[in-house]
């Protein structure tokens, strides 16, 4: 994009917020150029300082002048002071007792969760938890060194029928592997693409040179839920032992790869495991896995035929 095309994109911007005003587009070229390109001022500044000085000129006050703000993601908002629309599901509502407030609370998107403020003069139906909307034309502001979103008379809240996805959640988890699923153990990955190779075939690239991986694709019984868990070379080298070096012994030794899988099922299934990580939409993306006892299993057999022992004592 040249100079001159930046400036007329930038020019339209402000203009956009003046609609059905008489204002001289070369006016507002003019300092926009000088603010860039003399005074180096950042572009998004420039566009402020242009608009404030507008409003000023035509003696308008800031809430007359918005009309579309752009879509930004959470993580996007940054910056105190700026016109956004952002499609957010409401994950809770605060209890406020200040009459100046409607209501307050969190909204999320798969890329953060901000706070949001509902000025009670803003006359807006009010918003549910767990449902999704568009927050149009709201502004940006910082509050003890965290962004929010307060929505004003000139904003709209409206509901979607999509259902807007929250960022993946950082939990703990306890509990039994319970399975482990096909494509598990001493693996093949092709090297254009990094999909497992299914005998030496990728699914996109076709018979390809691969590289040795280890992988664990596993299920974990926390007696609730169940959770699809993936871990990887370090995970499982950690636990068992076994990195690539050994895992190509086994293999070459017994001429068989699977036998890494199985040796791995030995002294994986059935184990418990603290696991921490973020759950996503389908896996738990392990961060950090370890047993929670080594050998639960053992002490397990160990207490019942214990137990057994003392009933037939009894
Ligand atoms: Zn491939």
């Amino acid at each position: 994009m040249s100079e001159r095309e930046k400036i007329d994109i930038l020019t339209e911007r402000v203009l956009s917020r003046f609609k059905g005003r008489e204002i001289d587009p070369k006016e507002v070229s003019k300092r926009l150029k000088l603010l860039i390109h003399e005074f180096k001022v950042p572009e998004e500044e420039a566009v402020r300082t242009v608009t404030n000085y507008l409003l000023k000129e035509l003696d308008v006050s800031r809430e007359e002048i918005v009309t579309e703000s752009p879509i930004k993601s959470i993580s996007e908002i940054n910056r105190a002071g700026e016109w956004v629309s952002v499609k957010a599901k409401v994950m809770q509502l605060w209890d406020t007792d200040s009459p100046n407030l409607s209501q307050v609370g969190l909204a999320g998107d798969p890329t953060g969760i901000i706070k949001f403020v509902i000025w009670a003069k803003s006359r807006k139906p009010e918003v549910k938890e767990g449902k999704s909307y568009l927050f149009k034309n709201v502004v940006t502001d910082s509050f003890r060194g965290r962004m929010q979103i307060n929505v004003n008379r000139n904003s709209d809240i409206i509901e979607l029928d999509e259902d807007i996805g929250l960022p993946p959640r950082e939990m703990e988890l306890i509990g039994a592997l319970v399975a482990i699923q096909q494509n598990s153990g001493f693996i093949q990955r092709c090297k254009l693409c990094n999909r497992v190779l299914k005998k030496g075939v990728c699914a996109v690239h076709g018979k390809v040179d691969g590289y040795d991986d280890l992988r664990i694709k596993g299920v974990i019984d926390d007696g609730v839920s169940y959770y699809e868990v993936i871990l990887n070379q370090e995970n499982i080298e950690k636990l068992t032992g076994i990195g690539i070096e050994e895992a190509r012994r086994i293999a070459s030794e017994k001429l068989d790869r699977e036998f890494v899988l199985e040796e791995l099922r030995k002294k994986l299934l059935g184990y418990y495991f603290r696991i921490s990580g973020s759950k996503g939409s389908r896996y738990f993306l392990v961060r950090e896995i370890e047993f929670l006892s080594p050998n639960v299993v053992e002490d397990a057999d160990k207490i019942l035929s214990e137990t057994e022992k003392l009933m037939e004592e009894i």
